[in-house]
């Protein structure tokens, strides 16, 4: 029987062709909607970092 650890809790995931979970590799549906958010968490930083300059309403001024 092959067991996988799931990616968001470690905990083991039967990897048994005829049970795979729904969301296998993950545990659950739960533990797969977590690392999906973590995913989509990761790519809204990078927006948020370019609205830092979003004081300037009227033209940069270049960046050195
Ligand atoms: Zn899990």
């Amino acid at each position: 029987m092959t067991v996988l650890p799931c990616p968001t809790c470690q905990k083991p995931v039967a990897a048994e062709a005829p049970n795979l979970p729904a969301a296998f590799p993950f545990c659950s549906e739960r533990c797969r909607l977590i690392d999906l958010g973590r995913w989509l968490g990761e790519e809204f930083k990078i927006p948020a970092r370019i609205e830092d300059t979003e004081e300037s309403e009227e033209g940069e001024p270049p960046l050195p």
